[in-house]
């Protein structure tokens, strides 16, 4: 039964997205709107430029193009709205706020010339073409948002038919109701099946940035958050201290042991380095058998500390494939990343060329 699985899957997907927290959850919305905006803002505006068109079928009714002329021009307004707003801001919030607004800007242009025809009577037809609208809108706003949409339009026909008397109000509004609430079931079924795309986006990203034989992340995660040499992450007043760690002699460790005892040595050291860190230190494989950790609200003297204890732990551990012994290499991030990462390197340097299994400072 396809369509039992197909309900299963979006239940599924429904409760993950229910589950998430608040800062993921916003940032899937705007993932979401980064993903389709384009298109929305697309289809709104052929939807805009479209209703200009209808002037020929007032002109059917009326007899005449000039009494609606303005009203169906008045689309131009809100076209040239929303243009100045969403170049001004381009947050994904206002983004939604304002696809939203030509929708409407759509319906008040419709209600202001179903004002002068002489019947108004086809009105219902325009009412339900702009659900479609509302659909196109979901595949960048929250359900939630539909629903206060969908009140919004509901309370527009209220207050429209003031003074425009729709002939057949009763029917539009009961027409217009079951409409409202499919299209909000509509808007939590396609905002599950983004879900599904944004996880397996997310699974992508995480495994390009991550190394498969150690569970650290790679050299790609520096593209992520190194910019122009500067750490992207960083607050101002955050000290930040620069790893390097290589294991010594590890050709010799490959040479006496076997390449796939220096794999498990390697796999030894990426969990044991990510269970000696932080949270929020980032802990990369680098080349191979080197390691750069970035330590966060560290200094100097803590990083000092935290990688001289580790080294120990390394030299002590009884849980290692193969006895081994690490040089570290450190620096306090400078503010140019690569510098700190050239200066790490040289710490390395001297502590291999001093007898290696130490802790220097540069
Ligand atoms: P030093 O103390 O000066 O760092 O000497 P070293 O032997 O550790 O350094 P060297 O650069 O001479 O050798 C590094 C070795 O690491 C050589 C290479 O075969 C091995 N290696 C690199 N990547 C991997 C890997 O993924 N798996 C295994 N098993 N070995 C690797
Ligand atoms: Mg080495
Ligand atoms: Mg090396």
């Amino acid at each position: 039964m396809r369509i039992l699985r197909g309900v299963k899957t979006i239940f599924g997907l429904l409760k993950d997205l229910w589950t998430m927290s608040p800062s993921e959850k916003s940032d899937f919305y705007k993932k979401k709107c980064e993903y389709y905006q384009g298109i929305v803002e697309l289809s709104l505006i052929v939807a805009c430029l479209t209703t200009i068109c209808f002037i020929y079928s007032d002109y059917m009714i009326n007899g005449s193009v000039f009494p609606t002329l303005i009203p169906r021009l008045s689309i131009l307004a809100f076209i040239a709205v929303f243009f100045i707003v969403t170049n001004i801001n381009e947050s994904t919030r206002v983004m939604v706020v304002m696809d939203f607004f030509l929708g409407h800007g759509m319906v008040i242009a419709a209600s202001w010339t179903a004002y002068n025809l002489i019947d108004n009577s086809n009105s219902i037809t325009g009412i339900i073409i702009v659900n479609l609208l509302w659909i196109v809108i979901g595949f960048v706003s929250t359900p939630e948002d539909t629903i206060i949409n969908g009140i919004v339009f509901i309370i527009e026909i209220f207050i429209t038919n003031m003074f425009n008397h729709y002939t057949n109000y009763e029917v539009i509004l009961s027409l217009e109701i079951p409409c409202i609430i499919g299209i909000m079931v509509v808007h939590y079924i396609m905002t599950a099946f983004y879900l599904d795309h944004y996880r397996v986006s997310q699974k992508l990203e995480l495994s390009m940035i991550t190394d498969p034989l150690t569970s650290v992340y790679n050299r790609h995660l520096l593209e992520k958050i190194v910019s122009g040499n500067a750490l992207k992450f960083i607050s101002p007043d955050e000290r930040i201290a620069v790893a390097m760690v290589d294991i010594d002699d590890f050709k010799k460790v490959n040479d006496e042991n076997g390449h796939y005892t220096g794999d498990l040595t390697l796999f030894y050291m990426g969990k044991k380095l990510s269970g000696e860190t932080h949270k929020d230190d980032y802990v990369i494989r680098y080349g191979g058998e080197e390691f750069v950790i970035i330590l966060r609200n560290c200094d100097i003297n803590d990083a000092y500390k935290r990688m001289e204890q580790f080294r120990i732990d390394v030299e002590n551990a009884t849980d290692r494939p193969v006895p081994f012994t690490i040089s570290v290499g450190i620096s306090s991030y400078s503010g140019d990343y690569s510098d700190t990462l050239m200066k790490a390197d040289e710490a390395l340097y001297k502590a291999k060329n001093t007898g290696k299994n130490k802790v220097v400072v540069n």
